[in-house]
């Protein structure tokens, strides 16, 4: 069975104790299986201070849906939208309530700047009829770290809802829901709680939810169908992810163990500066500048030279053991390499060695 290290954006590296956590089968009606999902949602909401005022409900199937399902309960449909965009997934944010038929109003940032609280706030000013703002924490397409706590005061401050997409910061930067306030924070089982791909969940206050009966457009993504049922049965409305909520539970043990978000964010720094400072030293430039690169996933321009290629690189690094991420970016040549998942400054190491090995092949760099 091959091992390879995967340097993506989830699914991500997990541990052999988090697969091992799914083999057993479990009965979706069984009180053990319901505790286990009420003791998952119950850490999940303690991950970001959460529990005087928030709920978790978990969601089938991959984030997205997650995100699909939280705008679609939590935006009434005479609702209005604003989407600070700088990148793929805050597209998707729009293209998802174009799809519910709720106005949108996007505010375009190139997708090496963070989005601006100021331009929020004049946005919201300019705007009345604006409800709500719904925006990416990390965007995953070029790295970026958005700096949600002041676009949250902003937001507040104009009494306007907020609706955030943490799905690949969750876990791993800090985020508190007694200082910063967010209605609904949404993210999912295979990101930095490495755990396996396959369930999302939203982190959504109880009054929030509480008035977004009968919003939903959809009855499988319907999040207070699934919240009023879950209550009710302890159960998942329709089959739930048994496997992925059995190795979440593992993954979450290993999480505490670890130290917590403090404890994940600092591996993930140290991965994420081994990185930069080892594909640096091969010629390879960061899209983005130090100071707004989330230790997530980083993206590196594209080397200028004839031979190389981005499927190249990724076959001559696969062949060392490592699976490196295609580029997301509208414009211009990249590629991404994962700094999160269940692996550590070493591996990242190993990769950045590999890498070498494969643009020496290629005739790309003289000298390793
Ligand atoms: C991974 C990710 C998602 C969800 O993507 P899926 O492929 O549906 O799991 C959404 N937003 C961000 C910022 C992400 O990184």
């Amino acid at each position: 069975m091959s091992q390879a290290i995967l340097l993506t954006p989830g699914p991500l590296t997990t541990s052999a104790r988090t697969k091992e956590a799914m083999l057993s089968d479990w009965g979706s009606w069984d009180v053990s299986f319901n505790q286990l999902t009420a003791s998952v949602c119950n850490d999940i909401v303690q991950i970001v201070k959460g529990q005087a005022t928030h709920v978790c409900v978990p969601m089938q199937g991959s984030g997205t849906f997650a995100v699909e399902a939280a705008l679609g309960s939590l935006v009434p449909q005479t609702g209005k939208v604003l989407v600070p965009s700088n990148g793929a997934y805050c597209q998707r944010i729009a293209r998802i309530l174009g799809y519910q038929k709720k106005d949108v109003v996007v505010l375009e940032h190139a997708e090496d700047e963070p989005a601006s609280p100021d331009r929020i706030l004049a946005a919201l000013i300019a705007d009345p009829g604006i409800t709500h703002v719904a925006m990416v924490h990390c965007e995953t397409s070029a790295g970026i770290l958005n700096p949600l706590h002041d676009i949250a005061l902003v937001v507040a401050a104009q009494k306007r809802h907020l609706i955030v997409d943490a799905m690949s910061s969750f876990a791993a930067i800090p985020i508190d829901l007694t200082t910063t306030p967010i209605d609904a924070l949404i993210a999912a089982s295979g990101k930095c709680l490495e755990g396996v791909p396959g369930m999302g969940f939203v982190i959504v206050r109880q009054d929030v939810l509480e008035s977004a009966k009968s919003n939903s457009h959809s009855l499988a993504l319907d999040l207070h169908d699934q919240w009023i049922y879950m209550q009710k049965t302890g159960q998942w409305r329709y089959t739930p992810p048994t496997h992925v909520v059995a190795a979440l539970r593992s993954a979450l043990d290993q999480f505490h163990e670890e130290g917590g978000v403090s404890a994940r964010n600092a591996r993930y720094q140290k991965n994420c500066a081994a990185l930069v400072a080892g594909m640096r030293t091969l010629g390879l430039r960061t899209y983005l500048a130090d100071d707004v690169q989330a230790p997530i996933i980083v993206t590196f321009h594209s080397p200028d030279h004839p031979n190389f290629q981005f499927s190249k690189l990724y076959e001559g690094v696969k062949a060392q053991g490592f699976i490196l991420y295609p580029g997301k970016l509208t414009q211009i040549e990249t590629f991404r390499v994962g700094c999160i998942g269940a692996i550590d400054a070493k591996d990242i190491f190993k990769a950045t060695e590999a890498t070498a090995r494969t643009l020496h092949d290629l005739g790309v760099i003289s000298s390793i």
